[in-house]
């Protein structure tokens, strides 16, 4: 080949994958693009990259991610329906365009379908296995954009979109650019929260059956967003996991749990334990066995808490999404008297050959199954089901979610050992909770139901 050929063949590819560049693509779009306008036709810009982005970003080294960027390009390459209009168009989103297709629910159809197929086997990064699924953003020509640029960025937000909701594919509309900018806003006021002090923990009590006392209480994160007052966490948590700050705010979140845990008993309100929620990206960092051990270290060195007394709670797709790695960090917890509970059980995919090896104290069975088991048998035979398999490994089995003296009443007679729920009390501050240790344990209403 002539020098200047390869220069311009440079120019125009991708060295990673071998796919076409940004440069070619926005070449080859302009040429579709021209021939659509004379034919009339529409054009779709499409862009994809897997929906996970953010946890591999924090998990894998950057020049570890380059093979699963050729194992995608590859991927991609051999399930759509135009190969040569693919291009990498920056490091971790590829883009293609498509014309005469006749319906949108038809492109969506095959974009899910190609979405499926490249996904479906599970991408391996230096030997570990990781499932990812594929999120793509559609911008139709002309009614989307009249140009390359516009079109790819319009495409880019509805990427967006459709990764930060989990769906396979988002079609660009006009108020998505809002959208975008409002979460933009919305993560840098949560970069500035945590400094300016704005975020709180409630605490919910957890009740034992047979005695009503309270055994212990799960710290729940609130952020006093000084704009829009208590947000909840499942509007803010979401986004702070994706933009890594998670990893600051859950340190906090156990500092904090400790300090209201040596309030607690300094005030004598008993021996009870504190829970906090961690989600996978803080239980992936090499350092957050090491940061807990220094916190733990801190309160017994200076005499100021008995060891143990503060536990974890984890999903159980987190624990399974890199079974050996969770086992080792569990046991190293586990070593500094940090308890264990399955958060959310039954919602994941847990195999009981993993669910026996796995270091933990407590399953929590989720919410949703608590509805159900005073609507259906089905709903009763999986709680009970769920307390056996508990008991039989012997762990505690905790109900999430108890609303009603029904619930309460028909789970003490299966012999589950803990709840939480409105039934008892909300998540409530730090001092309500104190009040309610005052107390010290709650009438036992559900004894005089049969
Ligand atoms: P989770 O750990 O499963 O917490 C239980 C959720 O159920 C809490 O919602 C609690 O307020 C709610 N709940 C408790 N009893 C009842 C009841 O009887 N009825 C109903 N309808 N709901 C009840 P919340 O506080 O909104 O927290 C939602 C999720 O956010 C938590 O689910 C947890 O996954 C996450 N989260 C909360 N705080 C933190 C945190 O500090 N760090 C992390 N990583 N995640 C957190
Ligand atoms: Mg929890
Ligand atoms: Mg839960």
């Amino acid at each position: 080949m002539e020098k200047t050929e390869r220069l311009a063949e440079l120019a125009l590819h991708d060295p990673l994958t071998g796919l076409a560049n940004r440069t070619a693509f926005d070449q080859r779009l302009d040429e579709a693009l021209r021939a659509a306008a004379k034919s009339g036709s529409r054009v779709a810009v499409v862009v994809r990259s897997v929906r996970q982005f953010g946890l591999i970003d924090q998990m894998i080294e950057r020049r570890r991610r380059d093979g699963l960027w050729r194992e995608l390009a590859s991927r991609l390459h051999r399930v759509v329906n135009l190969p040569g209009n693919l291009a990498r168009i920056a490091d971790d989103r590829f883009a293609t365009f498509r014309y005469g297709f006749d319906e949108l629910s038809d492109l969506a159809q095959r974009t899910e379908g190609i979405n499926r197929k490249a996904g479906a086997d599970p991408f391996v990064i230096d030997e570990e296995p990781f499932d990812l699924s594929l999120s793509a953003g559609l911008a139709i020509y002309p009614s989307d954009g009249r140009d390359g640029d516009t079109l790819l960025r319009n495409a880019e937000a509805a990427f967006g979109r459709a990764k930060a909701d989990g769906e396979s594919y988002v079609f660009y509309e006009p108020s998505l650019n809002a959208k975008v900018a409002e979460r933009l806003r919305l993560e840098s006021r949560l970069k500035r929260a945590l400094g300016a002090g704005e975020f709180v923990l409630h605490y919910q009590p957890k009740i034992a059956f047979d005695s009503g006392r309270i055994t212990g209480a799960e710290a729940l994160i609130r952020w006093r967003d000084p704009e829009d007052g208590l947000v909840q966490p499942l509007n803010f948590v979401p986004l702070l996991e994706e933009t890594g700050l998670i990893a600051e705010v859950g340190m906090w979140v156990i500092r904090e749990a400790f300090a209201a845990l040596r309030g607690w008993r300094a005030a004598g309100l008993g021996a009870l334990r504190v829970a906090v929620n961690v989600s996978a990206v803080q239980l992936a960092r090499r350092d957050f066995v090491e940061r807990v051990r220094a916190v733990a270290r801190g309160y017994r060195e200076s005499g100021k808490l008995d060891p143990g007394g503060v536990d974890i709670e984890i999903t159980e797709s987190v624990l399974l999404r890199d079974i050996e790695a969770g086992i080792e960090t569990l046991n190293l917890l586990r070593a500094i008297d940090i308890g264990i509970a399955i958060d959310d059980f039954g919602t994941g995919y847990s195999s009981f050959g993993y669910l026996a090896r796995l270091p933990v104290n407590a399953i929590k069975i989720d919410r949703s199954f608590i509805m159900a088991s005073s609507a259906e048998a089905t709903g009763k035979s999986i709680v009970t089901a769920i307390i056996s398999l508990a008991h039989s490994l012997g762990l505690k089995a905790i109900a999430e979610g108890v609303e009603t003296i029904e619930q309460a009443a028909w789970l003490a007679a299966r012999g589950c050992d803990e709840m939480q729920g409105y039934l008892v009390s909300p998540p409530v501050p730090a001092e309500d909770m104190a009040s309610l240790l005052a107390r010290g344990r709650v009438e036992r209403v559900w004894r005089q139901s049969p």
